[in-house]
């Protein structure tokens, strides 16, 4: 059959071709997200005769596309956001791939294009980033943020399946997200738009859900906020700050026990690395000191009670770029949610202890199954 012609991605046909012109490394502290880029790109092709083609490393380049390209058109693409990190001897440490790679095959294959062996592309990614290992500050707080991403590329106004894709992955080098400490951020609730719903496509990693993010983004900027916090349905369940995911900690009003809690995965949420890591940190380290960890619907209403009466202990959001970024207040329907910290205070002592645990594995202070060596 011609299905079983179709190539899989085969990482041990990899080409290089290096540039010509190598780059000057900026200042590390010079280094502003997202803006500088390495000296090459990753790139496979895939078409429906014949599967992925040979995977490519070549010099960082425009793309070509014909203006009928169907990403252009109707958003065929998905994309992920990870890092990698140099560890004190020197070598390339990635964070969790499977997890990211998990989320890029299900992200896919949501809007019609390819999947791939997970496998295939981590061992890819970390050639690519060992090749651009000199981008790499060693400083603790930096990394190389890696941006593996997948579009439509087939030449057609007909709304259909692609026939043909490319996945590409370019590399950022970037700096600390709080180069000078944490800054605790005041959110806005947002009442008027929603993120995402029930049988939508919110938990996957489609640019197209991060476009109308922007203006209530910008709304809530032009009133001093330097996030919103997406809220869904009537009851304004919290589901998610800016492109984090939300945590919360608060003291029980009945039991008087401490309960770490996030919104739960039904599909309006993105699948968080950072997320499923603090959860299971969380259960590992403070569920034995008497914590209770939950996965579960919580409202605006229920934060508002809490900090009245004083059990609104902390709030932060959590993603791969700050890791945690915690929240000073909400503002939410012209009252003001104030989330535990003090006057002089920037974090909590919970999303402080998370940023150290999961930073001590990223950057390969000990060996941990969550860190991958390249
Ligand atoms: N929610 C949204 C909407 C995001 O874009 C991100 C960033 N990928 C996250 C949560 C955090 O996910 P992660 O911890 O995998 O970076």
């Amino acid at each position: 059959s011609q299905a079983a012609q179709l190539r899989g991605l085969d990482a041990s046909k990899l080409s290089i071709t290096k540039t010509q012109s190598p780059k000057t490394l900026r200042k590390p502290e010079d280094l502003v997200f997202g803006k500088e880029f390495t000296d090459h790109m990753l790139a496979i092709e895939w078409n429906l005769e014949q599967g992925w083609l040979e995977p490519k490393i070549v010099p960082y380049q425009n793309l070509s596309l014909d203006p009928a390209s169907c990403v252009l058109h109707y958003a065929f693409e998905c994309f992920e956001g990870m890092k990698a990190y140099k560890d004190k001897n020197g070598r390339v440490r990635l964070f969790r791939p499977d997890r990211n790679m998990e989320r890029f095959n299900k992200s896919s294959a949501r809007i019609a294009l390819p999947t791939f062996d997970p496998a295939s592309l981590i061992e890819l990614i970390s050639k690519f980033a060992q090749l651009e290992s000199r981008f790499i500050p060693d400083q603790r707080g930096y990394s190389l943020y890696l941006r593996p991403t997948m579009i439509g590329t087939q030449k057609t106004l007909g709304v259909g399946t692609p026939g043909s894709a490319l996945l590409f992955v370019i590399a950022s080098p970037v700096g600390p997200y709080y180069p000078t400490g944490f800054k605790a951020v005041a959110l806005e609730a947002t009442d008027y738009a929603v993120r995402a719903w029930p049988g939508g496509v919110g938990d996957k990693k489609l640019g197209a859900n991060y476009a109308p993010c922007i203006v209530p983004q910008q709304e809530a900027a032009s009133r001093g906020f330097q996030q919103n916090l997406w809220l869904f349905g009537e009851e304004e369940y919290v589901t998610e700050v800016g492109t984090m995911n939300m945590f919360v900690a608060i003291t029980d009003k009945a039991t008087g026990q401490k309960e770490l809690i996030t919104a739960p995965l039904d599909g309006t949420i993105l699948e968080g690395v950072t997320r499923d890591s603090i959860l299971g940190l969380a259960r590992e380290h403070l569920a034995p000191a008497g914590w209770k960890i939950s996965e579960r619907k919580y409202t605006m209403q229920e934060l508002y009670d809490a900090d009245q009466e004083g059990r609104l202990l902390e709030a932060f959001g959590a993603g791969t770029a700050a890791i945690v970024s915690p929240v000073r207040k909400i503002s939410w329907k012209g009252k003001m949610v104030n989330c535990g910290l003090k006057d002089t205070e920037e974090s909590g002592e919970i999303a402080l202890q998370m940023k150290d645990w999961i930073e001590k594995i990223q950057y390969g202070d000990y060996e941990h199954e969550w860190s991958y060596v390249t």
